[in-house]
């Protein structure tokens, strides 16, 4: 068994429970300690005195040199452990309220699972192997899973842009089963439609399923008659509105498929497309013109994708954040409702709040926070792995003085 051995005081992080080695916090590096590790290889992590501090899978080109799957020194990484670690993920789930039958099963890190991202749409299961570790055991980890669910087709989308800093080729297609990518699911009272080989991330936004369903509730009670989706997608808020009641929604999205989808699931909830006016359009010059031309909404959404996918780029997100939320607050009739996202792990809770304080300030507009959203519970953040908390929403209601 290879061992890995931090620099002193570098164990901090791991006592306290967090799964990420760097690669900077390594004492013996390549030539010393780990020679003989391959890639995905599971060894021992110590401190510098030699202090078991957990069993961490090595990705040798990843500045994330290991992640942690077990502070247990008793712990054997061997099947046992990934056939326990997916039956006791995938029982957390029955203790959320999640209306659909599309779900997030294993949420990497926070179900203590790290590079490994598996969502179940009606079906089929998803997954996305995304460190050396858990490409290592695929195998262990796919039988775990068709056997737990009881489910007989798994797709691979192991495309995820962070293959290649652990140096794996992207790798997609059926790892059990075949047939039709195309999927249908019942989300709260609507059905989406989804490919699960050319759809984002998996195939869908799961994680934003309690806020659509909020936008529905909202739509109900304040009677929206024209609704204004930004980074529609497939229409998921778009439909939701339209459930809700919402007279006319107009949907925005600059990827093609992805609008085309949206028209073909506002049909599939039977509504007619008279409702919906659907724009292959980018959001920043949309809402420009729409403010030159005089055009208001009743309600708005912003789920723009990760501007900051760490805090590094926080600063220019910032503004990229503030502006669009800006011009959507100048969009917004009086009395009307903004649900605004970020996605962005390297912009917190709390950074995110005074961005949309600085973009009400420069609209000339104040307004009620009526609701903090977070991601849905199947994407669960844990004590330990505060990274895990990444979409953060507010919903405002424009003051009408
Ligand atoms: N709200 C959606 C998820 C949005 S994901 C849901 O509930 O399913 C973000 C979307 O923004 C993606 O579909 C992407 O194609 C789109 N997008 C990214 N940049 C854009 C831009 N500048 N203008 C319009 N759409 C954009």
């Amino acid at each position: 068994m290879n061992s890995l051995r931090l620099k002193p005081g570098k164990e901090k992080s791991l006592l306290r429970r967090h799964p990420w080695v760097f690669d900077g916090a390594i004492a013996t590096g390549e030539g010393g300690g780990m020679g003989g590790a391959e890639a995905g290889e599971t060894v021992r992590i110590e401190s510098h005195d030699g202090q078991f501090l957990g069993w961490a899978a090595y990705s040798p080109q990843s500045k994330i040199r290991a992640r942690v799957w077990s502070f247990d020194e008793a712990q054997c990484i061997d099947a046992s452990f990934f056939i326990a670690a997916c039956a006791e993920s995938i029982r957390a789930r029955s203790l959320f309220d999640i209306q659909s039958d599309g779900l997030r099963l294993i949420h990497g890190e926070s179900d203590g699972l790290p590079g490994l991202v598996v969502d179940r749409y009606g079906d089929t299961l998803v997954a996305q192997f995304s460190s050396c570790g858990s490409e290592r055991f695929k195998g262990v980890i796919v039988d775990a899973l068709l056997k737990q669910t009881g489910l007989t087709r798994l797709y691979e989308r192991s495309d995820a842009g962070v293959r290649s800093l652990e140096g794996l080729p992207e790798a997609t297609g059926w790892l059990a089963g075949s047939g039709s990518t195309d999927i249908i699911l019942t989300e709260h009272d609507w059905k989406l439609s989804l490919d699960v080989a050319s759809g984002h991330k998996t195939g869908f936004y799961l994680d934003q399923r309690d806020s659509r369903h909020k936008f529905s509730q909202y739509a109900r009670r304040m009677a929206f008659k024209r609704v204004l989706n930004c980074y529609s997608y497939t229409g998921g808020f778009t439909v939701a509105a339209l459930k809700g009641g919402a007279a006319h929604v107009t949907s925005i999205d600059s990827s093609g498929p992805a609008i085309e989808r949206a028209a073909a699931n506002v049909a599939l909830n039977g509504f007619d497309a008279s409702r919906t006016t659907m724009m292959d359009a980018d959001v920043n010059a949309a809402l420009r013109q729409f403010l030159k031309d005089g055009v208001t909404f009743d309600a708005i959404v912003l789920d723009p994708p990760k501007f900051a996918p760490t805090a590094f780029h926080a600063e220019r997100a910032a503004r990229a954040y503030k502006d669009i939320n800006r011009l959507a607050l100048m969009l917004l009739e009086p009395g009307g409702a903004l649900f605004t996202y970020s996605c962005s792990g390297g912009i917190s809770a709390d950074l995110f709040h005074k961005i949309v304080a600085g973009a009400g300030l420069d609209a000339g507009v104040d307004a009620y926070i009526t609701e903090r959203m977070g991601g849905a519970p199947d994407h669960p953040m844990t004590v330990t792995f505060p990274e895990g908390e990444y979409l953060k929403g507010l919903v405002l209601v424009k003051m009408r003085a």
